[in-house]
């Protein structure tokens, strides 16, 4: 299984990556994608990624970086939106970036300016996107309807029915990743948002050190708790959890252009 939206980089959260990796090996999960949240952290996340000491051939675990500038950042303008430009080169995505209305840390303005500016960063390297949006569902469709080849995965996931309907008829491809929120969401409609999603648009994710699944909610999030999402996932959409854990593998390694 892959680990779409990891943050193992972190290194205030895992001063014990090594062995985080070790688990994650041994719970099935073979490949980990390492989101950045700004320029730094995006090359960070790179230089994780290339460590020797964490190659696949030591770990089992192969290790991908994405370069983003999230929204709560994006008050930092186009000085750092120059330094995602400059990574695209060696990521396998753009992002996180997108539109988050519930904190506001940066203005609206700001957010939409940063998150059109990756989609166009995206668009010339032919990237897909990682986004994060929080409460500004009409907005976010509106920036990608300006957009339409954009492609990506709305990364953790919390919409309803229509937002699941809303992404789906975008003419980009838009994945949806799902983590530990749906194994202690209390809303109901965001569990059966979740039940709707097409068997080829779902893929898994921690967004580790954060949202630790049940039972370990409340603890540091880590990519060897994948299962737990994985297990959740299949009973709540009825389907067997070998076919889901092979059908979001695809799903990761079709968006992000992995070998298999
Ligand atoms: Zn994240």
């Amino acid at each position: 299984m892959i680990d779409t939206h990891a943050h193992l980089h972190f290194t205030e959260a895992f001063d014990d990556a090594a062995e985080a990796l070790a688990r994650a090996n041994e719970a099935g999960v073979d490949t980990i994608i390492n989101v950045g949240v700004t320029p730094e952290d995006s090359r960070t996340a790179l230089a994780f990624a290339q460590k020797p000491e964490y190659a696949v051939q030591k770990t089992g675990v192969k290790l991908f970086a994405t370069a983003g500038l999230h929204p709560h950042e994006a008050a930092r303008g186009d000085a750092a939106l120059d330094g995602i430009a400059d990574l695209a080169e060696d990521v396998v995505a753009i992002g996180e970036c997108g539109l988050d209305y519930y904190r506001n840390i940066a203005t609206k303005q700001q957010q939409d300016r940063a998150l059109r500016a990756q989609i166009e960063i995206a668009l010339e390297y032919h990237l897909p996107l990682v986004f994060h949006v929080r409460d500004a569902w009409d907005d976010f469709f509106t920036v990608l309807r300006d957009h339409p080849k954009a492609r990506g995965v709305i990364h953790s996931f919390t919409g309803h029915q229509s937002e699941v309907e809303r992404a789906l008829s975008h003419d980009g491809k838009l994945y949806f990743g799902l983590n530990g929120i749906m194994t202690f969401t209390k809303d109901e409609a965001q569990l059966e948002a979740a039940r709707l999603i097409p068997n080829d648009r779902l893929l898994l994710e921690t967004d580790c050190p954060y949202l630790a699944p049940v039972p370990y909610r409340g603890k540091r999030n880590e990519p060897a708790y994948v299962p737990q999402i994985a297990d959740f996932l299949a009973l709540l959409r009825g389907s067997p959890r070998e076919q889901l854990a092979q059908e979001t593998t695809q799903s990761a390694e079709t968006l992000f252009g992995l070998e298999p």
